[in-house]
């Protein structure tokens, strides 16, 4: 378990083909979604739609929520995101995922973790063997209370 968000030189790579891989899929390059790359560029770990919207609007006021949403679903299509529910229940973004993962949610601080793939598999080993269910761990989300929080409530 790692605290999500590390700043990885590939990050820029990354980015760099985006504008031709967004035309193949319909998409044209607006100011606005050149906008909202920029955005994503300099963001790491786990941002939710509406924060996204709000950065880019801090650049560009024009920003149209919903081509906002519409491109993230397709940049998710392309592997440069991956969508996950939090705490309670909204969608956030994981920019970049390196790697399948889930997460963990304190709901007294906030704090998020991932969960990574051989943990995961541990966690729903029982289930797959069990009931046959091949578990979608990027949407494995737990809530629950950390270990500082939970020895700060027995205080
Ligand atoms: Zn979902
Ligand atoms: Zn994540
Ligand atoms: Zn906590």
């Amino acid at each position: 378990m790692t605290p999500s968000g590390s700043t990885r030189p590939e990050s820029d790579l990354a980015w760099a083909g985006v504008r031709d891989r967004l035309r193949a899929r319909g998409l044209r390059w607006t100011p606005q979604r050149r906008t909202l790359i920029e955005v994503l560029s300099q963001s790491d770990g786990h941002v939710t739609g509406s924060e996204l919207v709000e950065r880019c609007r801090e650049i560009d006021p024009g920003t149209i929520p919903s081509t906002v949403y519409r491109t993230l679903d397709v940049l998710e299509e392309l592997g440069l995101l991956s969508h996950s529910h939090g705490a309670d229940g909204r969608e956030e973004f994981h920019v970049l995922p390196a790697a399948v993962h889930g997460h963990l949610h304190c709901i007294d601080c906030g704090t998020t973790w991932e969960i990574e793939a051989d943990e995961a598999a541990a966690l729903v080993s029982s289930l797959e063997r069990r009931r046959g269910f091949a578990v979608d761990v990027t949407h494995l989300s737990i809530a629950g209370r950390c270990a500082d929080c939970s020895a700060a409530k027995a205080d």
